[in-house]
């Protein structure tokens, strides 16, 4: 946002007004993120006013509502906390949306309760295989891997490749061919065993065979048990936007199958002329529906506000018969958290700098 001001009672009136829209957002539906404030003189005359913000998710899979324990739900709201925090002190001290996002994404890697990372879910083989992208909006550079089995942060990787390969994704061995080369270590498949996602699997696979011999015994397979994933979107200080998302996918998928998260334009997109999207939720809709580029074409082609753009994108993944949800922040510093399920992990900063973390509906 610019204000234009050439003394000091213009300069009083501009502020007056950027405080008000602000309290009418943090007041309506629409969340705004403009926390920090910087008013940098350009000359004498000149002021400009710049937003920072941040909103990250943990998944569209979460936990049944009667199923969460308070424990549990204390650390999920940690994790959520802990990955805030993690972006946010970067975009305060300055930094990049870019190493806001990656930050944000790594805490949720690192956090054996989110399925990217650490928490992945398991193929039907029994393995983790992961897929992670991240987008610079003012470049349009991004970077992506899919299918990765030895990488501790695959969005650590999926930056290496858009900043040091002449690519936009690697997956598989030619992945980990690439980290290895570029320094990354890699770790055994067992860092990623959780017990609650290989119990996951055997359910799925039981439920699987039940329906296929046509047993009449029936399972409950949860939002949690099918998929998650984690994202966050950022706004800096010069008014630069990204995107990064990671997942381990979809429980019981095929190996080899790709999601929409290491897809541009289906799980992640940025661009500094209108906003930044991550999903998550049932991949082969993301893709179909091309949504996080559908939320930024219809503000730009159709010149939808956010929150408007953010869901009719999300609409035409439920029409398709597909669940789940995005997050999407724009050049504002306006954020939309819309999703079509019981519940997603999200967060976001508030108007007061104040960190905001909701579950369910
Ligand atoms: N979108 C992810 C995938 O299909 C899963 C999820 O977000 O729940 O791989």
């Amino acid at each position: 946002m610019k204000l234009a001001t050439g003394c000091v009672a213009n300069c009083f009136f501009a502020l007056m007004l950027f405080n008000a829209a602000a309290s009418a957002l943090a007041q309506g539906t629409a969340r705004s993120a403009t926390p920090a404030v910087e008013r940098t003189p350009d000359n004498n005359t000149n002021m400009e006013t710049r937003n920072i913000g941040l909103a990250i998710h943990g998944g569209a899979g979460t936990i049944e509502r009667s199923k969460m324990t308070p424990e549990k739900e204390r650390e999920y709201r940690a994790g959520l906390e802990r990955a805030l925090a993690a972006g946010y002190e970067i975009l305060k001290r300055g930094g990049s949306s870019l190493d806001a996002t990656e930050a944000a994404v790594r805490v949720l890697e690192d956090d054996p309760h989110f399925n990217a990372g650490r928490g992945s879910v398991f193929t039907s083989a029994g393995t983790n295989e992961m897929d992670a992208s991240i987008m610079d909006g003012k470049t349009l550079k991004a970077g992506a891997v899919g299918s990765v089995q030895h990488i501790k942060n695959p969005i650590a990787l999926a930056r290496l490749v858009m900043e040091k390969s002449p690519h936009v994704m690697l997956d598989c061995a030619g992945a980990e061919a690439f980290a290895k080369a570029n320094g990354m270590e890699l770790v055994d498949q067992k860092y990623f065993f959780t017990q609650e996602r290989w119990d996951a699997l055997q359910k799925m696979k039981a439920a699987e065979k039940a329906r296929a011999s046509g047993a009449g015994k029936s399972f409950i397979i949860t939002d949690q048990d099918r998929h998650g994933t984690v994202g966050a979107v950022a706004l800096d200080k010069d008014g630069n936007l990204a995107a990064a998302t990671s997942t381990g996918g979809t429980t019981n998928k095929l190996p080899g199958r790709i999601g929409d998260t290491p897809v541009i334009g289906a799980g992640t997109y940025a661009n500094n002329q209108t906003c930044a999207v991550s999903c998550t939720g049932d991949g082969e809709y993301f893709i179909r529906t091309a949504v996080a580029h559908e939320v930024s074409a219809l503000m730009q082609y159709r010149g939808m506000k956010l929150q408007e753009a953010a869901q009719t994108a999300l609409n035409a993944v439920k029409n398709l018969g597909g669940e789940g949800g995005l997050i999407a922040i724009d050049k504002n510093g306006e954020i939309a958290l819309p999703f079509n399920t019981n519940g997603m992990y999200r967060g976001y900063v508030d108007t007061n700098g104040k960190f905001v973390v909701e579950i369910y509906k």
